[in-house]
């Protein structure tokens, strides 16, 4: 799915009066030329882009990258700034959010002709809408992550360690195509399911619990991040309390989104179900984040959001209730905004279900 998106880009050059950008961030540079190498700099202008890179990479970039040239440089600073020269640049952009502030140094030391601009709120949309293909290397992804639940689903019993559960579900997406896991996936059983970032540790399944699952995959580049709560044998009403809120929180979210609507009042539609049900003060979290080439990107969906949910923005929808010592549920789905709602994308049925224990 390589394609040239450097046009998308063009538009800041005016807007923000540069003659060139400079981009290096490795989920920019697969999204705007199809590189998937880890060390590569892309610098567009007005009329032309081209691809740097050092031998590891120069075979890889000319076979990969949907760029007007590729070239090789021997040593990346002085290899960026050559090229600006002879291209007779003055004012260039540059990624404030990820590039380091040591080569930001570098770059500026190196020469005094050259003006350096950070851009960060510029760029942060750039990727926020997602195209056809996007949306169905997220939905293969996503594909997977129901697989993969599947599959281990024997294991979900009294007595399996929470890290034993994490290993069977990356070996899992992973034999199924899954490129590697999303992030260090969360296996949060009983009292630990009120961490909401619980990653899985050595404690053991037990019956009467609830489990909380947090995982996801990458196909194409493109992330899947999908939370299951479920529950081990029978669980007492307090539980089935904070479950019967958090699912509900999420289903109210999920069918109130419009384009056009801002993100935060998206974010309103479960945070005040949960308020309303006296659980306000243990749902700390924003309700959602975008999905895509990373885990989590623009947008951002919660009460500080700035931004209008689009046609094609893809974003989790994720409400949890965390009790201190006592439980935690969250359920996580992933949704493309579609010209009247949104679709959803993950596949694990989110309902109530208890597991033989
Ligand atoms: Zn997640
Ligand atoms: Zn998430």
């Amino acid at each position: 799915m390589v394609k040239d998106r450097s046009g998308q880009i063009r538009p800041l050059l005016q807007d923000c009066r540069l003659e060139a950008l400079v981009l290096m961030d490795p989920a920019n540079l697969a999204y705007l030329c199809g590189f998937t190498g880890t060390d590569g700099v892309l610098v567009v202008t007005a009329g032309t882009s081209c691809f740097l890179t050092d031998s590891r990479y120069s075979t890889q970039a000319r076979g990969q990258v949907a760029a007007d040239a590729v070239q090789e440089y021997a040593d990346k600073i002085p290899g960026i700034l050559d090229w600006l020269r002879q291209a007779g640049i003055r004012r260039v952009g540059f990624e404030a959010a990820t590039l380091p502030y040591a080569t930001v140094l570098r770059l500026r030391d190196a020469t005094s002709d050259l003006e350096w601009v950070p851009l960060d709120q510029e760029l942060k949309p750039l990727r926020g809408s997602k195209d056809a293909e996007e949306i169905v290397a997220l939905e293969r992804a996503a594909g997977l992550n129901l697989e993969a639940i599947e599959a281990v689903l024997p294991l979900l019993v009294p007595g399996t360690m929470e890290r034993q559960l994490a290993t069977e579900l990356e070996f899992a997406l992973k034999r199924r195509g899954g490129q590697d896991k999303a992030f260090d996936f969360i296996v949060a059983s009983g009292p630990r399911g009120a961490m909401p970032h619980g990653v899985a540790s050595d404690k053991e399944l037990v019956a009467g619990e609830l489990v909380t699952i947090d995982f996801g995959t990458r196909v194409d580049g493109y992330h899947s991040d999908e939370t299951v709560t479920l529950a081990l044998g029978r669980v007492d009403a307090r539980q089935r309390e904070v479950f019967d809120t958090v699912l509900a929180a999420h289903d109210r979210a999920i069918a109130g989104i419009r384009p056009g609507m801002a993100l935060r009042d998206i974010d309103a539609l479960a945070r005040e179900y949960i308020a309303g049900q006296g659980f306000g003060d243990y749902f700390g979290h924003g309700l959602g984040h975008g999905v895509g080439l990373e885990v989590h990107e623009y947008p951002v969906v919660s009460p500080r959001s700035e931004s209008i949910a689009e046609e094609g923005m893809v974003f989790t929808i994720e409400p949890g209730i965390y009790i201190p010592e006592v439980c935690g549920v969250r359920i996580e789905d992933m949704v493309a905004v579609t010209a009247d709602g949104c679709r959803l994308l993950t596949r694990i049925p989110k309902e109530f279900r208890s597991l033989p224990a």
